[in-house]
């Protein structure tokens, strides 16, 4: 590539950022420039390179009650445009759909998110569909779950899954928030509920295949927001009327472990496995 049709851009970078710079140039013989704009065109490559699901911490220690963690949805929004995770003390449902996060609390309504906002659990990723097909036939959440795993080329995969139209009924919940150290299984026992009727609006979410359980919600979690993006929650039942479903393949999975004292010294020795199967159903 030459060097005229280059633009001349300014930084200041912190110095062991340039030191690091410097070793890899005496390294490589790569100049620095060069090395530079090798890393800033991968950081911002769109695609396939960033076709990860990042879960921001074991689902296990949310089950446990560890409520809190430092990952802010700022880092969160680095990882992925779209997914789905709860908030700090447990307050509200989150969704995240076309890079905006929204926090669903137990109002019902959903809010706009600052990026200093911490989660103990967050799953994202950057979506682009491999595969979409328009449902214009009526279809519940049994019919759904019938119909999306013939989408799905092996259920040994994660997938993105976003569905996207007009829904003839909505059945949400979210959870209250909460302080630590209560196992998720009791805090989901009275959790509010919401319904919707005759609205449009996304159910952003993945598909997890079950061996994948003490890390995230296995099977089809889907969080639900509206087209006026006002509300939503967690899915617990649906009726389509014409929908747009669009499935992304997902080859791999990046795994945040924290470190907080909550996290570093907790046991999870117990199997959560029917605490997970009732607080996320
Ligand atoms: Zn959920």
């Amino acid at each position: 590539m030459s060097r005229e049709s280059h633009a001349p851009l300014q930084l200041e970078l912190p110095p062991e950022v340039i030191d690091r710079l410097r070793l890899r140039a005496e390294a490589t013989g790569v100049r620095i420039e060069q090395l530079a704009e090798e890393a800033l065109r991968r950081e911002l490559a769109d695609g396939r390179r960033h076709n990860t699901v990042y879960v921001s911490a074991p689902v296990n220690a949310l089950l446990e009650g560890i409520y809190q963690e430092d990952t802010t949805v700022g880092a969160i929004r680095q990882r992925g445009d779209f997914g789905l995770g709860t908030f700090n003390q447990l307050d509200g449902e989150m969704v995240v759909l076309d890079g905006r996060v929204f926090q669903l609390k137990s109002d019902g309504r959903a809010y706009a998110v600052d990026d200093e906002e911490r989660t103990p659990f967050a799953c994202v990723t950057f979506f682009s569909a491999d595969s979409s097909e328009r449902i214009e036939r009526p279809l519940d959440y049994a019919g759904l779950n019938d119909l999306l795993p013939r989408m799905l080329p092996s259920l040994n995969m994660l997938y993105a899954i976003r569905i996207q139209g007009h829904f003839d009924y909505v059945r949400t919940r979210s959870v209250p928030r909460q302080e630590s150290y209560r196992p998720l299984v009791e805090v989901a026992r009275e959790q509010p509920e919401f319904e919707f009727h005759d609205l449009r609006g996304t159910l952003a979410g993945f598909w997890t295949p079950e061996f994948m359980s003490q890390i995230t919600v296995p099977g089809y979690h889907l969080h639900f927001l509206t087209d006026a993006l006002d509300s939503g929650g967690h899915l617990l039942e649906c009726r389509t009327c014409d929908v747009e479903i669009a499935i992304q393949h997902v080859p791999s999975l990046e795994l945040g472990l924290p470190v907080t004292l909550d996290y570093l010294t907790a046991e999870f020795t117990r199997n959560a496995e029917e605490d997970l199967e009732e607080a996320e159903r």
